[in-house]
């Protein structure tokens, strides 16, 4: 992997011993997607870890990780954002955020879409959220063998990053992160642009449910 990639160690449903041996391994950023699983490890860790939440979250799960979290990937609302702005403002944070866009077929999967992402972006409310930092976009391909449909994904999430990145964020040196890929897709993500892959079953192995 092109060492100018942040690599999410995706640990979720793994062992706090799996996480330090990964730790003693030299890996620092984390990457879970339930808060109470998350604030339980973290408490076992080393502080210097770098917690990512991956997953969906819910509003009142906000005050568990805000006193730490390095960043939120899955920010599917100008509702969650503002309250995440909200609570870091409690705790006197900064929190960086990316916004989860939906481009694949699957319904299930969270997101703005790319033109509601836009329209939230064109409302500009999110300018004076002051205790939020938005760093760039976050999505997943659909699951499937179809890799020309899995690149065109990601090919649509890193132009649209592109256009977002023009239109309101020229000036804002924060905004640079495409946050796609894992274990089964990322070789591909990265060639579309990339620049943090969160990967699990393929550092840790299966996840049992
Ligand atoms: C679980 C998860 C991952 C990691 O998936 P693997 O297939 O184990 O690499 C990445 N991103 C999100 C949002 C996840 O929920």
């Amino acid at each position: 992997m092109p060492p100018e990639i942040c690599l999410v160690a995706v640990s979720k449903f793994h062992s706090v011993e799996s996480i330090r041996e990964a730790y003693i391994a030299g890996q620092r950023v984390f990457g879970e997607s339930k808060a109470q699983e998350l604030v339980q490890k973290k408490a076992e860790l080393p502080n210097d870890i770098q917690w990512h939440f991956i997953g969906h979250l819910q509003s009142n799960k906000i005050k568990y990780i805000a006193p730490f979290i390095s960043m939120i990937h899955s920010i599917d609302s100008f509702k969650l954002l503002s309250e995440v702005n909200k609570v870091a403002a409690r705790e006197n944070r900064i929190i960086r955020c990316l916004l989860q866009i939906h481009v694949a077929e699957e319904e299930t999967k969270f997101g703005f879409s790319p033109n509601e992402c836009i329209d939230m972006l064109r409302g500009g409310a999110w300018r004076d959220l002051r205790n939020v930092s938005i760093c760039g976009i976050m999505g997943m391909a659909s699951f499937t063998d179809n890799q020309a449909q899995i690149m065109e994904e990601f090919n649509s999430l890193s132009s649209l990053f592109h256009i977002l990145k023009e239109e309101f964020f020229t000036d804002n040196v924060a905004f640079k992160e495409i946050s796609m890929g894992m274990s089964h897709d990322y070789p591909l993500a990265v060639k579309a642009g990339s620049t943090m892959v969160r990967v699990g079953s393929s550092i840790f192995g299966e996840r049992v449910y």
